[in-house]
């Protein structure tokens, strides 16, 4: 066997154990399948991912970004996918875990095809995946999917778009690790570093500012900044001095791995609890964290109202119901503190133990809103 293979016309060289390595990452991380896709005609370049069906359908998001490699998507949609099991597993839901990434630039991708042609991948995995919004993608693209195929969730009408959502479970999950930390849930008066503007920080500055936290926000996007210091009279500082605000709560609204060696010195806060998935760059850093006496709300907990807002799209729940799940929340926080104070672990281990124990048993768990109808 060569050591590398030589593609048509001569214009690709492989390392022939690039597909190796592949299977050994994902029998590492325990993923199920990954679907390469290209669509020329469209420009669409995409990566399926699916994590887990053990309970149920894989759902996740659709992610558009513009790469730098290929490599860095897959990894991306390797994480991403994972992530989703565990928060269907912790969240009760009879859902798997998967994600979609479309290697694209925003700005001058030609959406109608390119989501079309992701939507008839996303159909000819015939229900095992399900997508819906994610970063870089709106209710209007998941339309667009939908002509498609009907695997798609966060439809105009139906769940719509997922961020207040993931906003309100923020929020909640925030209250819990209050009460926990401080005993009262009340954020009057807490200060509340928001990195991230976008749709869910955004929403999420409306919750607190509602509830009279002070807020300190940070965008690279400086017109997003401006937009929510001005609407919440909130302290604008820019993207490197979000870290060492001088706040209760860090709530990491942007993109992933932003605990890491050089962000935790910084940190003043007693909690991080935000949107962004993948916040921990390694799981060591959650430890960290643990060890300097900051409770860590587990990511993909904290994050899990988008995914509940699904319901409204797979169950038809109203909007009611998906509101008592998303409240919920603060009950499955609190349960999850409650496992690491009893096991004397960190909150993502004991939150990773809960998940990978519903995984082994497939226990499609009650909601923690059922069994605290408020
Ligand atoms: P978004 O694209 O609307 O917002 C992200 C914002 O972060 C953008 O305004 C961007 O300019 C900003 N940003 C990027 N890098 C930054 C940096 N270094 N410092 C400060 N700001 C930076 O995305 P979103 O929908 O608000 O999602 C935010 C995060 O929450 C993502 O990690 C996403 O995966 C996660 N999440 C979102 C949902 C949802 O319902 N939208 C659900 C679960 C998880």
């Amino acid at each position: 066997m060569p050591d590398t293979i030589q593609g048509p016309k001569g214009c690709l060289t492989m390392s022939t154990d690039t597909h190796s390595k592949l299977f050994d990452l994902m029998t590492e991380m325990g993923h199920e399948q990954v679907l390469f896709s290209n669509d020329p005609a469209s420009g669409y370049r995409g990566i399926i991912a699916i994590h887990s069906t053990v309970l149920g359908p894989a759902v996740g998001g659709t992610r558009v970004w513009n790469y730098a490699s290929a490599d860095e998507a897959l990894i991306d949609a390797l994480r991403l996918s994972r992530g989703m099991t565990y928060k269907c597993a912790v969240a009760g839901l009879p859902w798997g875990g998967g994600k979609s990434i479309v290697i694209a630039d925003n700005r001058t991708m030609d959406r109608e095809k390119v989501f079309r042609a992701h939507g008839r991948f996303v159909e000819r995995l015939g229900g095992r995946y399900v997508t819906a919004e994610d970063v870089g993608t709106s209710p209007a693209d998941m339309e667009l999917i939908a002509l498609e195929t009907s695997h798609v969730g966060g439809l105009a009408g139906k769940g719509g778009d997922p961020s207040p959502w993931t906003a309100l479970g923020v929020f909640r999950a925030m209250q819990a690790a209050a009460k926990y930390r401080w005993g009262s849930d009340d954020l009057g008066g807490k200060r509340v570093a928001i990195q991230g503007c976008g749709n869910v920080g955004y929403n999420l500055a409306k919750e607190l500012n509602a509830a009279g936290a002070e807020l300190i926000v940070s965008d690279v996007d400086p017109q997003k900044t401006k937009r929510a210091a001005e609407a919440f009279k909130a302290t604008a500082v820019s993207p490197e001095e979000i870290y060492s605000a001088d706040a209760d709560v860090f709530a990491p609204c942007a993109l992933g791995a932003t605990i890491n060696d050089q962000t935790i010195p910084q940190l003043k806060v007693s909690i991080v609890c935000g949107a962004a998935n993948n916040q921990l760059l390694e799981d060591r850093h959650g430890d960290e964290l643990e060890e300097r006496s900051i409770i860590y709300v587990p990511d993909y907990v904290a994050n899990s109202g988008g995914v509940l807002s699904g319901g409204a799209d797979l169950f038809g729940w109203s909007e009611g119901k998906v509101r008592t799940a998303v409240l919920g929340i603060y009950d499955t926080v609190l349960s999850i503190f409650a496992i690491a104070e009893r096991e004397a672990i960190a909150t993502y281990r004991a939150s990773d133990g809960l998940a990978e124990q519903r995984l082994r048993d497939q226990v499609k768990a009650p909601l923690a809103s059922d069994q605290h109808a408020r």
